[in-house]
């Protein structure tokens, strides 16, 4: 990637869930892109609002390097008469080129290759959901095709723009809130999944600024209106078999796996989500699943069972279990890889399956949702910060990078304190 008249942004999405990075004019791209460019570690743990968690494991000291990956690139048009930016993301790695231990593109890597020790690989697809400000809608009309109307002309752009660098959106329309839209990916590799999402994120967000609007994917924009959420689907498969579901229900392989994720899921959650203001959207009766179950399609469950057209002989070679309780706050490498590690301490452990819960799960008595395992997820970031949650987090990543995730969410905690929700609200829908 040299483009004569571009500019070249080398980034990595941080502990904060937002890429960061440098840029170099076009003389320098074709270096940028051989050798990377320098960054400094503390930088990944920059807040939302600015400012250092006091904390911060790394402090003045050290150097790491960018380094892109021309797999993972796409190209956003200028504004207003400036230079085009071809974007490209990066492994945060040491000076010598090997692996830094806080790089969450290189933790997910891990997580892959320990998934595929246990003969399992797995396929991801996002549903990212989204509020548009600016469009002057006089009726948003949930999933109406007025409402798909007023989308399509950002809609049709971000397409085109994804589209020239080989990314494909399988869904673009319009959701439930006022102004609320929503996008899905297409099932591929978690890594790829990974880094499309950043991209498509950023497409939306640039494509947008570029027509006068604003997209904000702020998981809970007002207490009164329903959240953006993201729903992570993954499924796994033994080589060319999707072994997730039989019959409508988990298989001997998947039960383990999303048994791990129930087991672990107060030490996975702060992971998938990661802001404040995330957990005000985790309510019962909003269908983000603010409840440790798996349901068969059932909305109200933390992970979903999605069956699709099951073929004859009970296989359902298009099922997805639907993880929801993600928004686009978190960092989507920690969160995929957190998933990942969840479900293999559940195999390790050979966890028994976990019951099909075929209920609202707020409205279970409480002997039945201690003998299903429900428990409710944590209502705040204060609550979601326990031992046990860094404890995993270490186990799952290594103490350097649960040291820098954690400093990160302590200081979001403390800072939240200092705002009212609206107000609070109002700064993120900036960031996010
Ligand atoms: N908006 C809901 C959320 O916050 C999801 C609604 C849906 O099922 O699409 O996750
Ligand atoms: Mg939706």
């Amino acid at each position: 990637m040299a483009t004569p008249g571009h500019f070249l942004f080398l980034g990595n999405q941080d502990l904060n869930g937002i890429l960061r990075g440098r840029s170099v004019p076009a003389g320098r791209m074709a270096e940028a892109m051989a050798d990377g460019l320098p960054w400094v570690p503390a930088n990944l743990t920059i807040g939302a609002l600015n400012g250092l968690p006091p904390d911060n494991p790394f402090g003045p000291l050290g150097e790491i390097r960018f380094v892109p990956d021309p797999a993972a690139c796409v190209t956003l048009g200028g504004h207003q008469g400036g230079p085009a930016f071809d974007l490209a993301l990066c492994d945060a790695r040491q000076m010598d080129g090997t692996p830094w231990a806080c790089c969450p593109r290189t933790a997910l890597k891990s997580a892959i290759a320990d998934l595929a020790a246990t003969g399992l690989t797995m396929k991801v697809a996002l549903e990212h959901e989204f509020t548009v400000h600016g469009l002057n809608e006089s009726n948003h009309v949930a999933f109406s095709l007025s409402a798909g109307r007023v989308i399509a002309p950002l809609g049709q752009r971000v397409l085109d723009t994804l589209e020239r660098s080989g990314i494909a959106l399988e869904q673009f329309q319009a959701e439930y809130g006022a102004s609320q839209f929503e996008i899905s990916s297409v099932p591929t590799d978690p890594l790829t999944a990974a880094d499309r999402t950043v991209l498509t994120l950023e497409t939306i967000r640039d494509t947008a600024h570029c027509m006068g609007l604003r997209a904000s994917f702020l998981p809970k924009p007002s207490l009164d209106e329903v959240g953006n959420g993201v729903h992570i689907h993954f499924s796994l498969w033994d080589g060319a078999r999707n072994v997730t579901c039989h019959s409508d229900w988990l298989t001997n392989r998947s039960a383990p796996f999303v048994a791990g994720l129930i087991d672990h899921a107060e030490s996975l959650v702060p992971l998938t989500v990661l802001s404040a203001n995330s957990y005000a959207r985790l309510r019962p009766h909003s269908w983000v699943g603010a409840f440790t179950c798996v349901g068969l399609r059932n909305r109200e469950a933390m992970i979903r069972l999605v069956p699709r057209g099951p073929a004859v002989d009970g296989s359902s070679p298009k099922a997805s279990l639907e993880y929801r309780v993600s928004d686009a706050t978190a960092n989507v490498y920690l969160a995929l890889a957190a998933i990942i590690r969840a479900g293999l301490a559940g195999i390790a452990a050979g966890s028994p399956a976990p019951p099909d819960v075929q209920h609202d799960p707020d409205t279970l008595p409480p002997e039945q949702r201690a003998a299903w395992r429900v428990r409710p997820l944590p209502a705040s970031l204060d609550a979601a910060l326990t031992r046990q949650a860094l404890q995993d987090a270490t186990t799952w990543f290594g103490p350097d990078l649960a040291q820098a995730y954690y400093s990160c969410r302590r200081s979001d905690a403390v800072q939240a304190a200092g705002y009212s929700f609206d107000a609070l609200a109002a700064k993120l829908a900036l960031v996010y």
